[in-house]
């Protein structure tokens, strides 16, 4: 019997059980391949629930961060610190909880599509602001 939905039909044979919510992150995300494999490491992603809070901004000097900075900082609580003040203000030290800071890893940008950087800024008073900037 015809149905005019066949093809819709044929595309949910073909992905089975995969809710559409992620295939339209998919899509959004730009993965032109939504084959298994594909669709298994984005799951990974799109299941873990919280992931690493990317902050606009340095915490010391408030000055604006870019997502995709290799001059960024943060500490295991994720207290975000740009370049300048992690070395020259705070030498390495985590001024709030005193652990260490190492270089806020960069998040592919497909994957900032399905998880934004945060908008929250923090700032820390009474922290020095670093120099000339
Ligand atoms: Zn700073
Ligand atoms: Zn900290």
């Amino acid at each position: 019997m015809h149905c005019p939905h066949s093809r819709d039909a044929a595309r949910n044979r073909r992905y089975g059980t995969v809710p559409v919510e992620l295939m339209i992150i998919m899509v959004r995300a730009g993965f032109a391949d939504t084959g298994p494999a594909r669709l298994l490491q984005l799951r990974v992603f799109a299941d873990t629930g919280q992931v690493l809070e990317l902050r606009p901004n340095c915490e010391c000097c408030d000055r604006d961060l870019d997502p995709a900075s290799p001059d960024v900082l943060i500490c295991t609580f994720e207290c975000t610190w740009c370049r300048d003040c992690a070395e020259n203000v705070l030498h390495g030290v985590c001024p709030n909880c005193g652990g260490e800071l190492v270089r806020r890893p960069i998040r592919p940008a497909r994957l900032l599509v399905v998880h934004p950087p945060s908008g929250r800024r923090v700032v820390r008073p009474g922290c020095a602001p670093a120099s000339a900037c």
